[in-house]
């Protein structure tokens, strides 16, 4: 299976109930609002190339941002900041991500999330976490030929992707490694088949952590930067 074939599987996924209403009630209410474009309000697919050497991970999508355009990060502020630091970083070809057809190319790095739909007031459950795991953990097994370093958002990404990790083929220390800005730390592969891995953290670059500058434009870039020259970029 290749990541295309995942990824169309993925976006029919209507595992989680609560998810499923949200996401299409969300689509349903703001569709007026956004006449001239489709609302995606389906499960949100990672985003780049399928042998990316970095995989940058969030938590969930945005209800008006990945939930409204179908792409990670794109269409809100969130976005606006990431992949600011990512043409900064050398890895996106423009600044800007608007919608699907703006022209916006990753370089060596994909951009995904341990949760695909997005949530009420941006909290997954416990089970819904736990029920959308397999995505991702099958998704790093169609990476892990070229993914060398990983760059968590926040710290309830980084809870989430452990168990993802450990489910991939890693293997994840005891006591499990805390999160934090600029936290670094290295996988043992578990399997024959799995290369060590770099993993980072980073603040999430929601509004609360880019508004109040606790996460600033060249704080992004300096994790971005280390994060990528470790993968080889
Ligand atoms: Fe499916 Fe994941 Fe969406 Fe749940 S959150 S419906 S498992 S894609």
């Amino acid at each position: 299976e290749t990541l295309a074939d995942l990824d169309s599987r993925l976006v029919e996924c209507r595992a989680c109930p609560r998810l499923v209403a949200w996401r299409e009630q969300v689509a349903r209410e703001k569709r007026a609002a956004f006449r001239d474009e489709v609302y995606w309000g389906r499960p949100v697919p990672g985003f780049g190339p399928a042998d990316a050497a970095l995989l940058i991970v969030g938590l969930a999508p945005a209800a008006h941002g990945g939930n409204r355009t179908g792409r990670m990060f794109t269409g809100d502020r969130s976005g606006d900041f990431l992949y600011a630091a990512m043409y900064e970083a050398g890895l996106a070809s423009q600044p800007t991500a608007t919608h699907p057809g703006d022209g916006l190319e990753l370089y060596g790095t994909r951009v995904t999330s341990p949760v695909h739909c997005a949530p009420p007031a941006n909290k997954p459950t416990i089970i819904e976490r736990d029920t959308c795991r397999h995505w991702l953990e099958e998704e790093l097994g169609l990476l892990s030929p070229t993914v060398r370093a990983v760059l968590v958002l926040g710290g309830f990404g980084w809870q989430a992707l452990l168990p993802v990790l450990s489910g991939a083929g890693w293997e994840i220390p005891v006591p499990r490694p805390k999160f934090g800005h600029g936290a670094h730390v290295t996988l043992a592969p578990g399997r024959a088949d799995r290369r060590p891995l770099h993993l980072f953290g980073c603040y999430h670059v929601s509004q609360q952590n880019t508004f109040t500058g606790r996460l600033t434009p060249s704080m992004l870039t300096t994790v971005l930067t280390d994060a990528a020259r470790t993968a080889g970029l």
